[in-house]
């Protein structure tokens, strides 16, 4: 049965066992995984798919780590603050209803996602020729709000709105490392062409909080070091 340990249990120095082969170790020294909601560790010498899994570590919910933020290094310490800072923005920045968003001219509307850095923080700015429409702060593999924004762009601008199309430098951030959330740009820009989207129920209560769980601020915090 593997051990179960809270983000900010003593993970680091407990010296694990393996009960088929007795190897024993930290779990950094076990053959570690990385997944969504956790990270765990398997024995290093036992043979896939026989290694018993030997702990498991899942990531804090922000208030966790707001109770334990002296037991962060500087630099997690440094770059959680700046996060906190940037969901500050978001909150003050983004979109919330189609009557926010400027009167536009033309019969067929095409308009641009593209994606701006300020200083530490990168921008979704969304661009009608050289006009800009609007500007919130993005993040890391932020493809969920791009159906959000397209049903209140299409509340706005109607049948007129024919593509919301990313640039070539707004992929990457957009999609981030997965293939299925291409598929769901496309999906969505697919379905803008056809007719009225009939969004997600989700998509209608816009916006979805750019971090709400820990383990999303880690994979940011991941992404931004690796910048
Ligand atoms: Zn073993």
């Amino acid at each position: 049965m593997a051990r179960h340990f809270d983000y900010f249990d003593d993970w680091k120095t407990e010296i694990l066992e393996c009960p088929k082969c007795g190897w024993k170790g930290t779990f950094e020294e076990g053959d570690v995984g990385y997944y969504e909601q956790l990270m765990d560790s398997s024995c290093p010498t036992c043979s896939y798919p026989n290694d018993p899994m030997l702990a498991i570590v899942s990531y804090p919910t922000h208030d966790e780590v707001e109770a334990n933020l002296d037991k962060l290094s500087v630099r997690e310490r440094s770059a959680y603050r700046q996060r906190k800072r940037h969901e500050q923005l978001w909150e003050t920045y983004c979109l919330r209803r189609p009557e926010q968003l400027p009167d536009l001219e033309g019969d067929e509307i095409t308009l641009i996602w593209d994606m701006e850095d300020v200083g530490d923080d990168s921008w979704t700015v969304i661009r009608h020729g050289d006009r800009v429409v609007w500007r919130e702060p993005a993040w890391y593999e932020c493809y969920p709000r791009f159906d959000a924004m397209l049903y209140l762009l299409k509340r706005k601008y109607g049948r007129r709105l024919v593509d919301v199309e990313p640039t070539c430098g707004s992929w990457g951030w957009l999609c981030g490392d997965r293939l299925a959330s291409i598929r769901w740009v496309d999906g969505w820009r697919a379905k803008l062409r056809e007719t009225t989207p009939e969004p997600e129920p989700e998509a209608r209560s816009a916006p979805r909080r750019p971090w709400s769980r820990m383990n999303d601020f880690l994979r940011s915090l991941w992404h931004f070091f690796q910048r």
